[in-house]
């Protein structure tokens, strides 16, 4: 009888570790894709799902759209309110992002405050759409943390697929309408030709 029970807690022992040991699998695969401040898909990840989106087009004639996105004057909110404040406002950021998007639509964290948001099956008129109520919703974001009048905008670039084989043309056209963006006075969305 001893035995048995020695089986039955030896048993238990095994199953817990290999129950652990799944978790930490889902875990170690979540952290290889994801941005570990704001949660969003990292740089990597963010273009192997865009090779996938340009793939879909490819095969099916699939229009999509590409949104650049970058926080405006953000080096000064590090300046004046400390690193801590311009982490916080990053996090702000990616969670306006995530509710404001589709579920079809994917957002990573591209560089440090540069997020690329990929827009499958919508023309560059619903990307616009799109660009705009995320704009409107981060200016209209409040941190009272940081302060009663503080206010954080970006800007946004907008380029739509058109069958190039390489992806670092559709993003080097959505910067080139960011860059537009930003000349223009910023917190503005702009979309490349
Ligand atoms: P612009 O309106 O032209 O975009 O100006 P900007 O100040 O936003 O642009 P700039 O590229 O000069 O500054 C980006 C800043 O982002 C500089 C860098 O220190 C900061 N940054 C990058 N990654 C992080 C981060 O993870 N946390 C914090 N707090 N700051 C970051
Ligand atoms: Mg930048
Ligand atoms: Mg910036």
């Amino acid at each position: 009888a001893l035995v048995l029970v020695a089986f039955s807690v030896i048993g238990g022992y095994i199953s817990s570790l290999r129950r652990n040991l799944s978790i930490s699998r889902a875990t170690i695969r979540e952290m290889a894709i994801r941005d570990a401040l704001t949660g969003l898909y990292n740089r990597r990840h963010v273009r192997e799902l865009l090779e996938h989106e340009k793939n879909r087009s490819l095969r099916g004639g699939d229009i999509f759209c590409l949104a650049m996105l970058d926080i405006d004057h953000f080096k000064n909110v590090n300046d004046t309110y400390g690193h801590h404040a311009g982490d916080a406002v990053l996090k702000a950021v990616a969670t306006t992002i995530k509710t404001t998007m589709r579920n079809t639509e994917f957002c990573g964290r591209y560089g440090g405050e540069e997020f690329l948001i990929i827009l499958p099956q919508t023309d560059i008129k619903g990307a616009f759409i799109g660009a705009e109520r995320v704009r409107t919703n981060v200016e209209n974001t409040l941190f009272p943390d940081i302060g009663p009048d503080f206010k954080i905008t970006v800007s946004i670039g907008l380029s739509g697929y058109k069958m190039e084989k390489d992806m670092d043309d559709v993003i080097a056209r959505a910067d080139e309408a960011l860059y537009r963006a930003k000349k223009g006075g910023r917190n503005r969305v702009e979309f490349a030709q």
